[in-house]
């Protein structure tokens, strides 16, 4: 599943460091993710999940260390940072669409507006992408007439269509009521199957079982510790991660 044509991992954090202020927020984080590798971000609040993939995206600035996406170390500004971020898709807790915006706008305005394409073209290909996360109906809809689990499936959609290199998913299903998650969930699933390289902040155990190569358990600014799925979830090694498993068990 998981292959390095060049040697070189798609996302590579070296020595990442950042403090907010005198809270030392990512401390000496190393993280290599291979094309096609699904990694699970799992951890308690405020150990720095977030802020994590907030840096991937280079949203957040780090203090110290490195963050190469395919070989290309992300610079702090201008257009190639445009352009790499945009190798990089982002889905949040919250959906994120653009209410005054149809459904089909929301998922083709950024191929038209950073990619450049023809609309025509983007809209086609957005209809696809609606169609490959199960709201292909709604297209013509606006975000507030949707439920949250499909508004959720339209970000992810908005995100593709960016034809990212690596999606990032920060606590994607978190906001959902109940019934809705296991519609999310199998959209990602789905992209996992198909080969995308993913980072996925979430506590589904449902998930990393099904999907993820690598659980990674964060703690306190730190990763503590990282392991295959079902070695994490049934002998974690740290104390920190037992006592952690056994509050959201
Ligand atoms: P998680 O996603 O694991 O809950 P975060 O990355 O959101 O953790 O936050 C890690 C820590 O950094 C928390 O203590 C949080 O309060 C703090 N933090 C996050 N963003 C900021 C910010 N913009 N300014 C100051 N502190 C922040
Ligand atoms: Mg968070």
């Amino acid at each position: 599943m998981t292959s390095r044509p060049n040697g070189e991992p798609l996302v590579r954090l070296s020595g990442v460091n950042k403090w907010f202020g005198e809270l030392h927020v990512l401390q000496d984080i190393d993280l290599s993710i291979d094309r096609g590798e699904v990694v699970v971000v799992i951890g308690p609040s405020g150990s720095g999940k977030s802020t994590l993939c907030r840096a991937i995206n280079r949203l957040e600035p780090i203090d110290k260390g490195e963050i190469t996406i395919d070989g290309g170390r992300l610079p702090e500004e201008g257009k190639e940072l445009a352009r790499l971020r945009a190798d990089v898709g982002m889905v949040f807790q919250s959906f994120n669409l653009f209410a005054h915006k149809t459904v089909l706008e929301n998922v083709a305005l950024g191929p038209v507006k950073v990619r450049k394409k023809p609309k025509a073209e983007a809209e086609g290909r957005a209809r696809e992408l609606l169609e490959r996360v199960g709201v292909a109906s709604q297209a013509d809809k606006y975000p507030a007439q949707l439920s949250g689990g499909q508004q959720q499936r339209v970000a992810i959609a908005r995100a593709l269509a960016m034809e990212p290199k690596v999606m990032l998913f920060d606590e994607p299903t978190s906001a959902l009521d109940p019934e809705m998650i296991n519609e999310v969930l199998d959209v990602m699933v789905g992209l996992a199957k198909d080969g995308m390289t993913m980072v996925v902040v979430t506590h589904e155990m449902g998930f990393a079982r099904r999907a993820a190569n690598r659980v990674v358990f964060m703690d306190g600014g730190r990763i503590v510790e990282t392991a295959e799925p079902e070695t994490f979830f049934t002998s974690p090694r740290s104390d920190r991660a037992k006592d952690f498993l056994s509050k959201i068990l």
